[in-house]
């Protein structure tokens, strides 16, 4: 058995030593990668009865249960389990099924992910759910939309384009009142940055693929919750069939050992690079809740510990050709969906194209940049002759 240690951990040291035991497996540092589907019985009367500590692949090996046992860890203890999945949607989409079906509303913030919303209009209205949108800034506010049918209240702070700070605190009281649950995507914090499960939340949802990764190089999602929403969900979860290939899970545990110190960085070097940002003639407001300029900074400071690497920023109303020129001098920025990895990145977005509850006016141009872990002093100056490039073509 794993030594117990003497006093109760933090969250980064739990990143380190939670859902592994070397003595159980010959020492070695790291739980071993089983590649499995069938588990054999020792007897016909053990295969009768399901005797076996494991009973098939998809049901769980020792990997996924280590990876599992970690996720839970640095949650809390307020979460029940966590289960895994292979993308990050298909974590979103399997807790929206656990949750609602035929006959149900769920009210989803208008920040929301765009696929999720996608999932809403899509499968989600086919099966029979019905979806109200709301203005992420609502806070208490939101207690006029409820149904008597409505079930969840779907959270996703800051917004992962637009960077709307949400009260959930306030808005998981009102939930939970009304008999609702509060489900949260929670990518951009990480449970590190936002401890769901004392705030109100009942179901967070990462996309593994960003933080916990961390190198671009998996697709990976996972659902944790408390005690109440939990059952429900581990349910959806078997009957929709779902697992994530072994070295997948494994790339996964690997990433979380190094997720504290990777976010410390991204958490820093995004700031400096934002604070540059905000002084530059070019930009007219920059979204990054850490700073004090920015309108969820307040609730952020209240309710966070600390910003991971992805903002936006509206620039001054300028020619596409002219944002474009910026964007294709940039050497260290790659342009491209997804983030968490070590690289930074930038993309050109619109959110006018899919907002129904609120509208989308920013005033300018947005650009979404990720920040890596290169070293910020190169980041910015790899910036300036962007900015410099822009100013040819304006
Ligand atoms: C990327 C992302 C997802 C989806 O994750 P995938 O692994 O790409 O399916 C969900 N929510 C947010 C906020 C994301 O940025």
């Amino acid at each position: 058995m794993a030594k117990t240690p003497k006093s109760p951990l933090k969250a980064e040291t739990r990143l380190i030593t939670a859902g592994r035991d070397p003595q159980a497996q010959f020492g070695f540092v790291n739980p071993p990668v089983y590649h499995a589907s069938t588990v054999l019985y020792p007897t016909a009367e053990d295969q009768v009865a399901h005797r076996s500590r494991y009973q098939y692949g998809r049901r769980g090996t020792p990997t996924t249960e280590a990876l599992e046992a970690a996720l839970r860890d640095i949650e809390g203890d307020n979460c029940a389990g966590v289960v895994l999945l292979p993308s990050g949607l298909a974590a979103i989409s399997t807790a929206l099924i656990a949750i609602a079906g035929a006959g149900d509303h769920i009210l989803v913030t208008d920040s929301v992910y765009r696929p999720t919303r996608n999932f809403c209009e899509g499968l989600f209205k086919r099966m029979g759910v019905e979806t109200t949108y709301y203005d992420p800034l609502i806070g208490a506010g939101i207690a006029s939309l409820f149904k008597p049918n409505t079930r969840a209240v779907f959270v996703e702070a800051p917004g992962s384009q637009s960077f709307e700070m949400q009260d959930i605190p306030a808005i998981a009281k009102i939930a939970h009142d009304k008999g609702a649950l509060v489900m949260m995507d929670n990518t951009w914090a990480t449970p590190l940055y936002f401890k769901a499960f004392d705030k109100g939340v009942d179901i967070s949802i990462q996309a593994g693929t960003k933080y916990i990764g961390g190198h671009s190089d998996i697709m990976f999602g996972c659902v944790s919750a408390n005690a109440k929403a939990f059952p429900a969900l581990k349910n959806a979860h078997g009957l929709m069939g779902q697992c994530v290939g072994p070295d997948d899970v494994f790339l996964a545990l690997r990433g979380l050992r190094t997720m504290a110190v990777r976010l410390k960085q991204h958490n820093a070097s995004g700031m400096t690079v934002a604070r540059w940002l905000e002084a530059r003639p070019e930009v007219l407001r920059v979204m990054h809740p850490g700073l004090e300029s920015d309108p969820g900074h307040a609730i952020w400071k209240r309710d966070f510990t600390g910003a991971s690497g992805l903002f936006s920023i509206v620039l001054k109303p300028m020619s596409e050709a002219a944002v474009y020129a910026f964007m294709n001098e940039l050497t260290l920025f790659g342009m491209g969906f997804s983030w968490g990895g070590f690289e930074s990145l930038v993309i050109v977005f619109d959110c006018a194209e899919y907002r129904t509850a609120t509208k989308w006016a920013p005033g300018g141009p947005t650009l979404r940049f990720h920040i890596g872990l290169e070293d910020p002093d190169d980041l910015i100056a790899d910036l300036d002759q962007g900015f410099k490039a822009m100013a040819a073509i304006r």
